[in-house]
């Protein structure tokens, strides 16, 4: 049976807009991971009557309700409350959590008053939620043939809650087992990449697709469910290997974290060294290299060549060609990359040279025209970027070490530089 879920988030603070619903975002991303469809997301304020009124409607659309918030001392429990009411529940008082709570406070060196005891209160005969991030425990209970899971509204103790005591409850009620892999692409927008999908994502339910973007990159995550592992992961097989074929080269990695990661397991397989001059990513893609631990095996360094005398006094890049062609331009681009990959001594080199904002550069250069480089045993190459359509200085920036990170990639994958079809 697929299970339908409405999360019902209760806070004031929501709907006035003093905090944005997080914890909503994070569980339909985990949900989705495991397979479970949300139809609804519901906020409701500190507000018992209209809480009730929300329960009653989440009660007859969704056989899964997750709720966050509202289980602190403060608010008399609400969600608690209005949730056992509607399910005909009274709530009991369990020694196990109340002596959690009290050994909480004494473990944080804080003084507990008697309301934080209400927490112990909970609705009877259901499954504990133990909060060890946090003083009120969550709880999880089946009546009228709907699946109830209470969470804490923090995000500090929502996630880790959902994560490591939801989801195995979620788990157990799936027969079966559920499986997915990510795959992460970098050259395509979300949008493109939905479309592309979208006959696809419609027309399946095992396997299932979740698409998603962030920093300028796309994930696609697929699920399964079945009996065991073993079904599961013949079931992704082949989907992976569609998706792969149908995105090429785009796709960097399936169940990898990111491009840097790649770039640098690819060097360390084939021994190869790598080093960095950078001018509009400002240091962006060493640090996102040396970020991963055990880099220096392969990342030997890298120049930040902000201004031209840098560029030719260390990069050794013509000032000639600094003159007639600006800094921003491929020609310096390329000489930054082979004058890095010579200072440095290492095997390949990238080198980024561009406009960040957000101002045009004194050539006029529109904001978001930025050069990427390679250079290697090969020969050097140069992407040419145009990232103006959302000119935010930290985006482009990401983008920029982004796309200098996908040349050393597809270099050391054996890949085409640019894919034959539009970028
Ligand atoms: P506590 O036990 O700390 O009282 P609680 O379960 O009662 O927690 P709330 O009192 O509703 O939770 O919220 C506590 C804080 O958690 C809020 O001030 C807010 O900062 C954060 N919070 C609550 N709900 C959400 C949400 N849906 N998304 C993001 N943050 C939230």
């Amino acid at each position: 049976m697929s299970h339908t879920v409405e999360i019902l988030s209760v806070g004031t603070e929501l709907l006035l807009g003093n905090i944005a619903n997080t914890d909503a975002q994070m569980l339909s991303q985990g949900l989705s991971e495991l397979g479970l469809n949300v139809y609804y997301h519901t906020v409701v304020g500190d507000n018992p009557q209209r809480a009730k009124e929300a329960v009653a409607i989440a009660k007859e659309r969704a056989d899964i309700i997750i709720t966050t918030g509202g289980l602190g001392p403060t608010c008399d429990d609400l969600t608690k409350n209005v949730l056992a009411e509607a399910f005909g529940k009274k709530l009991v008082f369990d020694q196990a959590s109340a002596d959690r709570i009290r050994s909480y406070f004494t473990r944080t060196g804080r003084t507990m008053t008697e309301n934080n005891l209400q927490q112990a209160m909970l609705p009877e005969g259901c499954t504990v939620l133990t909060n060890d991030w946090g003083t009120a425990p969550g709880c999880a209970f089946q009546a009228d043939g709907v699946h109830v899971i209470m969470l804490p509204g923090p995000p500090s103790e929502c996630r880790p809650m959902f994560r490591y005591r939801a989801m195995p409850y979620l788990q157990s009620l799936s027969e079966g087992v559920i499986a997915s892999h990510t795959l992460k692409l970098f050259g395509i927008g979300e949008s493109s990449m939905e479309a592309q999908l979208r006959e696809q994502m419609n027309a399946m339910s095992n396997p299932t697709l979740a698409p998603y973007a962030k920093e300028g990159e796309c994930e696609l995550r697929v699920t399964a469910k079945a009996p065991t592992d073993a079904e599961a992961q013949a079931l992704l097989k082949p989907t992976v290997e569609q998706i792969k074929q149908l995105f090429g080269a785009k796709v960097y990695g399936v169940d990898v974290s990111s491009l840097e990661e790649v770039v640098l397991a690819l060097l360390k397989e084939k021994g190869m060294t790598l080093g960095t001059a950078e001018s509009c990513t400002g240091g962006l893609i060493a640090k996102r290299l040396t970020d991963i631990p055990g880099a220096s095996q392969s990342f030997r360094g890298g120049v930040v060549s902000y201004t031209n005398e840098v560029k030719a006094g260390v990069l050794g890049v013509p000032q000639p060609l600094l003159d007639q062609f600006g800094a921003v331009s491929a020609e310096v681009a390329q000489a930054m990359a082979e004058g890095a990959r010579r200072t440095l001594g290492c095997d390949i080199a990238l080198s980024s040279t561009g406009v960040a904002g957000p101002d045009p550069d004194d050539r006029g250069n529109e904001v978001g025209t930025m050069f990427v480089a390679i250079a290697a045993p090969g020969g050097t190459y140069v992407r040419a970027l145009k990232l103006g359509n959302r000119p935010v200085r930290a985006r482009l920036r990401t983008q920029a070490a982004s796309h200098a990170l996908d040349l050393a990639r597809r270099h050391l994958s054996g890949l085409p530089y640019e894919d034959s079809s539009a970028r």
